[in-house]
């Protein structure tokens, strides 16, 4: 089964409020999970935007930087995320930004946003910068060149990392 989840710009409009709740509950086939994608979504019509926002929680599989051993993370974040009904794109180019790295998606006069594309972007960006699966890892991480053995050929690589120590 491959449902969809697009949600037309004029339900929006038409909700109460122009808020329109929409529950998130399924797998996205390209980010590899344990059980489903969960997200709780206010859809808010603003006039010439559409503002997304609310949480999302997942366990995610992900490859450890260091043994590169699957392991599973749990993530669980909020997100703010405008749209653009109208192109944006004459009068500021492709992406304008708000605030702090936040952007204005453009949606170029689409009559609807897919909301799994909206969430495989979020969770994408979330990702952890270190990927480690455990606190043995961690530690190997963090320890200095000078006593950080290399446990296998593969891990050559991260010999010259610079780590900081706090
Ligand atoms: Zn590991």
């Amino acid at each position: 089964m491959n449902n969809t989840h697009k949600v037309l710009i004029e339900d929006i409009e038409q909700a109460t409020n122009k808020k329109l709740e929409y529950k998130f509950d399924d797998v996205i086939e390209e980010i590899p999970s344990n059980g489903n994608i969960q997200a709780d979504l206010v859809l808010e019509s603003l006039g010439e935007f559409i503002k997304i926002s609310g949480n999302i929680k997942l366990i995610a599989k992900l490859e450890c930087d260091i043994c590169l051993n699957e392991y599973e993370e749990n993530m669980n974040f909020e997100i703010e995320e405008m749209f653009a009904k109208n192109s944006l794109m004459e009068e500021y180019g492709q992406e304008l930004e708000l605030k702090d790295g936040q952007f204005i998606t453009d949606l170029n006069g689409e009559n609807e946003i897919d909301i799994k594309d909206l969430l495989y972007q979020s969770v994408i960006i979330n990702l952890p910068d270190k990927k480690v699966c455990g606190i043995k890892c961690k530690e190997g991480f963090f320890e200095t060149d000078e006593t950080y053995k290399i446990p296998d050929a593969r891990m050559e690589v991260f010999k010259n990392i610079k780590v900081d120590r706090k």
